[in-house]
């Protein structure tokens, strides 16, 4: 991979249960010169989550005087619990390295009004069956979560046409390929290729 002087900004929402960290994590752990933006939420871990691997586990207080501080490039409220992108993660981009914020469909429409060449993609479950059974299976929530989130998973489902990619998580493995595939696809962008070309050795004329 060539090194680039700016990287690029990616979201990957999902309804919960779609499957998201899982291929998010595949893709990262895949791909070199792309990492996690790690949020902050007042939401208690969940079995096996680690404080500043999965989240920055914060109190209610905490989170609001980091937003009031403004702290925060975009936070929003889902299933009662609060959720921010702490703005100092976006600096990464400015050291060549891809980014990619887990976060919601508000959040995304947040980050596409602040950065246009952000690149939105939505992982979508197979069906609504499928995302069922995956939340109940998961563990670790209780049922009235469980209908929180598919309530709010029809929400999510309706908010799509914002996205730039749509990938169905059918297969795990298949589903981790074409996100990647998505990230190879965006760096080799002509329009992001020549604008830092431009700014650097093809736009100097050294003769
Ligand atoms: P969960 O509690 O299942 O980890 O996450 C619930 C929802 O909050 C998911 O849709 C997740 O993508 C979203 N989320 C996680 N972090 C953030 C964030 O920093 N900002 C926003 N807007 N949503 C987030």
């Amino acid at each position: 991979m060539a090194s680039r002087e700016k990287g690029v900004l990616f979201v990957v929402s999902a309804p919960s249960g779609a499957g998201k960290t899982t291929i998010v994590r595949r893709v990262i752990s895949q791909l070199a010169g792309v990492s996690l933006s790690i949020s902050c939420t007042t939401r208690a871990p969940r079995r096996g989550e680690q404080e500043g691997v999965d989240y920055s586990f914060i109190t209610r207080a905490e989170f609001s005087a980091l937003e009031q501080a403004g702290r925060f490039i975009e936070w929003a409220q889902v299933h009662g619990d609060l959720y921010g992108t702490p703005r100092a993660n976006l600096e990464r981009l400015h050291q060549g390295e891809d980014l990619v914020l887990e976060i919601d469909t508000q959040g995304a429409r947040k980050i596409r009004e602040a950065f246009s060449d952000a690149v939105l993609v939505f992982i979508l479950p197979p069906s609504l069956e499928v995302l069922q059974g995956r939340l109940r299976s998961r563990g670790g929530d209780a049922e009235e979560a469980i209908r929180a989130r598919l309530h709010n998973a029809q929400k999510e489902l309706d908010q799509m046409d914002c996205y730039d990619y749509i990938v169905v998580n059918e297969e795990i493995e298949e589903a981790t390929r074409e996100v990647a595939s998505i990230i190879i696809a965006e760096r080799c962008k002509a329009a992001r290729v020549l604008a830092e070309r431009l700014g650097g050795t093809y736009g100097t004329d050294n003769g």
